[in-house]
């Protein structure tokens, strides 16, 4: 039997596959804009010109300033710079600090976004933006933040390092398994999780034997709009609670950060979610928190919070702010237990 469930489906176009970067302009021109304003961080500055100039006269200019958390000054400079150009329209070039500048210039004029994929976080499909000023983030959801259009290139990640590329990856799993026990799961969602971690599963081990292996980037690329997808659709639980917290906190790494604890929030709730989470415990050999920690070493994944510069001795308060304000989660949410979690993170013990 199928239960009663609410199930919304983000309206982005999602246009998927090798060498659709070439599409770009064709999409610009689809959503009726001119002028584009090209984003990227200084990273990827040099990629953002080359598309501007691939663009020709559909290029009014390029930003490179974005920066991670989306500093809200940054976003004031970049609106500026749209409206000093008369740009109609934001093409976003990378991962989710360029993407979360252009979902906050949408946030501010409307401006429509086009979105160059070229990491695995799934910001891209997700009508969420975080932001910050003055050491505070402040999180909200609304339809016009949600990008119009997604381009998913895999040869645009064949260069994403190893590392950067099994972080990122297991970030978006984590989206997956939380959308499994959601307190608002639906049946859509719930299958494109688990074919999202399947398609991470299978993809990740092959892009650390062969980085530019263009069929495994495919599928990573395939599972990360999945898992971005049901990041958008449906509620998060403890394990981004607790990656809010390390990250706001305590400074730690977005992607990293998730990687690490996913093995011991999910073993926090196997037993309370055992049901909804049969599909994933057994694509990771039945035992759901070990079997992920076991995928994550075989990756050469971060393993342990100590590594990644959070202090022992932050342990207590990472574990007071953790259970204030929590979200909804399917195992009560007691501070010893999520004290023991932390300790076994910061330790990298298998779950
Ligand atoms: P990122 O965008 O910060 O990228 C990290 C670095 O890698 C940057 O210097 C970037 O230029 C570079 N890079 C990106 N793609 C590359 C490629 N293909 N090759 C080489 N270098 C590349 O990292 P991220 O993990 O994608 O995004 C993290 C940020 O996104 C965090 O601030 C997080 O909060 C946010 N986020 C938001 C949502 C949402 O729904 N609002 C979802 C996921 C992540």
């Amino acid at each position: 039997m199928v239960d009663t469930f609410i199930c919304t489906v983000n309206p982005a176009r999602v246009v998927f596959g090798r060498g659709t970067l070439g599409n770009v302009a064709s999409e610009v021109t689809r959503l009726g804009c001119k002028r584009a304003l090209v984003l990227a961080t200084p990273f990827q500055k040099a990629d953002a010109e080359r598309l501007a100039a691939q663009l020709g006269e559909l290029a009014a200019g390029v930003f490179a300033g974005a920066a991670m958390h989306t500093p809200v000054s940054v976003t004031e400079e970049a609106v500026a710079a749209f409206a000093g150009i008369g740009a109609d329209c934001v093409v976003s070039y990378g991962g989710g600090s360029t993407i979360g500048l252009g979902k906050a210039i949408a946030w501010r004029n409307d401006t429509p976004q086009i979105v160059v994929a070229t990491t695995y976080a799934g910001s891209e499909v997700t009508p969420i933006l975080g932001e910050t000023e003055g050491g505070l983030k402040t999180t909200r959801r609304d339809p016009r933040i949600l990008p119009e259009t997604v381009i998913y290139d895999p040869e645009l990640t064949t260069g994403l390092p190893v590392a950067m590329s099994v972080a990122s990856g297991l970030n978006a799993m984590a989206h997956a398994v939380e959308a499994l026990y959601a307190q608002d799961r639906n049946p859509i969602a719930s299958l494109q999780a688990v074919e999202g971690i399947r398609a991470l599963k299978q993809a990740l081990p092959r892009i650390v034997e062969t980085p530019h292996d263009i069929e495994a980037r495919s599928g990573a690329l395939y599972g990360s709009w999945l898992c971005g997808t049901v990041l958008g659709s449906v509620g998060m639980a403890l394990h981004h609670k607790l990656c809010h917290t390390l990250g706001g906190s305590f400074d730690l790494p977005h992607a990293e950060t998730h990687a690490i604890l996913l093995p011991h929030s999910a073993a926090y709730n196997a037993e309370a979610a055992a049901t909804e989470l049969a599909p994933v415990a057994e694509l990771f050999g039945g035992s759901i928190g070990g079997g992920l920690y076991d995928f994550a070493a075989s990756l050469n994944a971060p393993l342990a919070l100590r590594d990644i510069g959070l202090a022992e001795s932050d342990l207590d308060r990472a574990a007071d702010l953790a259970v204030k304000n929590p979200y909804w989660n399917p195992r009560p949410i007691e501070r010893d237990a999520i004290r023991a979690l932390l300790q076994s993170a910061w330790q990298g013990t298998r779950p």
